[in-house]
């Protein structure tokens, strides 16, 4: 057992909280040695006893957890000092929050978190990120975003790496269930190479394991893969208490990667006992569910994500991550069109995309109001030091809000590309076609130029989904967007039409320069191997242009005609691009 420090000073207290946090077997150890040591103060084993009590209520069992309390608060007395008395009430939000009364924990910790400027910045750390992650769980984003900023600025301002290294992972991971996957990484990975730093194998294995899930999320699965085989897998022990187990995590990644034994054999372990939160239990489906897509049970895969989707639409007070109800729809409706009741597939993939539309305006909103926060933090902190540095804190403040107002544009420019971009194959969509399409329409008129159009949709794409998945036919989608997009000259508008149907507008080609490039385009699309669940396979897609007649044809009609085309390149056999004038002359 590690020698015990004595808690004597306040400093000696916030060490010992920051090793709570870092490590919470020595931090009990330390805490045991003092609390059982009859020669020192009251006060001193009160607070040990309370900071046992807080790690236990995190990682060991309710009951050990208020023995702990028990003690703290008997040896604590009637009128403990101020510091105690707030710990001991902090500890005891936590203990309702353990016993899921989510409200009147919130409740308490909001009366605390009140009086944070008059608490040490170590404890009032405690209390804010209790409180965020609180406020998150009753899924109050606005709340939590803000209790969980205000956590990462009260860890700064302690010094104490394992506090900051903490606040990133929650507000990293809180981040990254709002969808703002961008902010979340780098919040995830500054968090994970600080942990490394300050060698804490639990700091490590939290952030690490939203990293990881972050990092599929964004469509980075080898990536994943990566930081699980790094940080997770050889840290993680057999032994090891559930909160620190990241099955879930490392068989996404894995999922992510196409191991699907791999996946299977780990879920298979059962360590969590006691029923799952909603939360975990929606991923967790979901994960499961895949793997029986995987291994031909659609059936089996379909009806437990439809019973999971029944036990969320009756709700409760934890709800359950929009993100993990989007990924259970999308795999309801895979297993469903593999059972072959497409028309069940497609109602859940239509509710999917409603719930994904939802999650990207809250992406947004959280962004916005991450940047609101920072700078009511930025303007308090001024106030707090201004008589003593009014010079350097005007200097600062200057500097701050020229980055505030660039970083205010460069969010504007985002939002306003996100509005006109397709989020899956990051092509421009349909508005900006129709955007930019009129003015160029308008420019070749000016200048007396041309304008080609072809429509294109892939061949048989439902069968990539119902063969290989959804995340299969995700990725064909992203690899043809790419194709197209370097096939894209200066002045051409390339972009995502709809489902698997893209629009290429051609600058100044005529019908058989258009329809040579789409042909060139066709080679190299169907040069592409995919791999699949069982076998690898290749895509090909089917196009018809058109040439604008000039004056007289809007862009609608341009496309209605290539359109046609399309259609008589579908009806010929597939795998070919047709132009406007030679499928008017084709029979049929
Ligand atoms: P055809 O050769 O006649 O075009 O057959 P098809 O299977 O390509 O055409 P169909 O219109 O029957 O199916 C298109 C499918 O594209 C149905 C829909 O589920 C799927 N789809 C639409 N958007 C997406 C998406 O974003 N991701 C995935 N994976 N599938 C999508
Ligand atoms: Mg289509
Ligand atoms: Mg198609």
């Amino acid at each position: 057992m590690p020698v015990a420090t004595s808690l004597d000073r306040d400093d000696e207290l916030d060490a010992a909280l920051a090793a709570g946090l870092a490590d919470g077997v020595e931090a009990l150890c330390r805490a045991q040695a003092i609390a059982d040591d009859d020669a020192a103060a009251p006060a001193r084993r009160a607070c040990a006893w309370a900071l046992g009590a807080l790690v236990q209520y995190r990682d060991a069992t309710v009951d050990d957890a208020d023995a702990s309390l028990s003690r703290a608060l008997l040896m604590a007395g009637p009128a403990p000092p101020p510091r105690l008395r707030d710990l001991l009430e902090h500890v005891q939000a936590q203990r309702t929050r353990r016993l899921g009364q989510l409200t009147e924990s919130q409740e308490r910790l909001l009366a605390l978190h009140r009086r944070a400027d008059r608490r040490p910045d170590a404890d009032a750390y405690l209390t804010a990120a209790a409180l965020g992650i609180v406020e998150s769980m009753l899924g109050r984003a606005e709340a939590a975003l803000d209790a969980l900023y205000q956590a990462l600025h009260l860890a700064r301002r302690t010094g104490l790496d394992s506090l900051v290294v903490n606040a990133l992972s929650n507000l990293g991971s809180y981040e990254s269930d709002l969808y703002n996957l961008e902010d979340a990484q780098l919040l995830l990975e500054e968090a994970v190479a600080g942990a490394c730093r300050l060698e804490s194998r639990r700091l490590r294995i939290f952030a690490a394991g939203n990293l990881v899930q972050c990092l599929c999320l964004r469509g980075e699965p080898v990536r994943a893969l990566a930081v699980a085989r790094e940080h997770l897998i050889p840290q993680i022990r057999e032994d090891d208490p559930p909160a620190l187990q990241r099955d879930d995590e490392i068989a996404m990644a894995l999922l992510a990667n196409g191991l699907i034994d791999e996946a299977d054999a780990l879920l298979a372990r059962e360590l969590y006992s006691g029923a799952l939160t909603n939360e975990l239990a929606t991923a967790r489906v979901t994960l499961i569910g895949k793997i029986r897509l995987a291994r031909d049970d659609p059936a089996g895969a379909l009806a437990m994500c439809l019973e999971r989707r029944v036990v969320l639409a009756a709700g409760g007070e934890q709800v359950s991550l929009p993100i993990d109800q989007v990924e259970l729809l999308r795999t309801a409706s895979s297993a469903a069109a593999a059972v072959g009741d497409p028309a069940q597939a497609h109602a859940l993939l239509q509710e999917a995309f409603a719930l994904y539309e939802d999650l990207l305006g809250r992406a947004a909103r959280s962004r916005r109001l991450s940047l609101q926060i920072a700078h009511r933090l930025r303007q308090a902190e001024w106030e707090r030091d201004s008589a003593r540095q009014m010079a350097t804190a005007l200097e600062g403040l200057n500097a701050s809000l020229r980055a505030e107002a660039e970083e205010n544009e460069r969010l504007k420019r985002q939002l306003m590309a996100h509005a006109l971009e397709d989020p899956l194959t990051g092509l421009p969509n349909r508005r900006h076609l129709f955007e930019a399409g009129a003015r160029l329409l308008m420019a070749q008129r000016r200048r007396g130029g041309s304008v080609a159009a072809a429509l294109i949709d892939l061949d048989h794409f439902k069968q990539v989904n119902d063969r290989h998945g959804h995340d299969a036919g995700d990725t064909v989608l992203r690899r043809f967007a790419a194709l197209l997009q370097r096939q894209t000259r200066a002045g051409d508008i390339a972009c995502r039409y709809g489902g698997e149907e893209f629009v290429l507008l051609m600058a100044d080609a005529s019908a058989a320069q258009a329809a040579q490039r789409l042909r060139l385009l066709l080679v190299q699309f169907r040069a592409i191997v995919f791999e699949g669940r069982a076998s690898a396979y290749t895509s090909a897609f089917s196009a018809g242009t058109a040439t604008w007649l000039g004056d007289h044809e809007t862009l609608e009609g341009l496309l209605q005609r290539a359109d046609a085309a399309l259609y008589a390149a579908k009806a010929a056999g597939r795998a070919r691009v047709m132009m406007a004038d030679e499928a008017a002359a084709a029979p049929g």
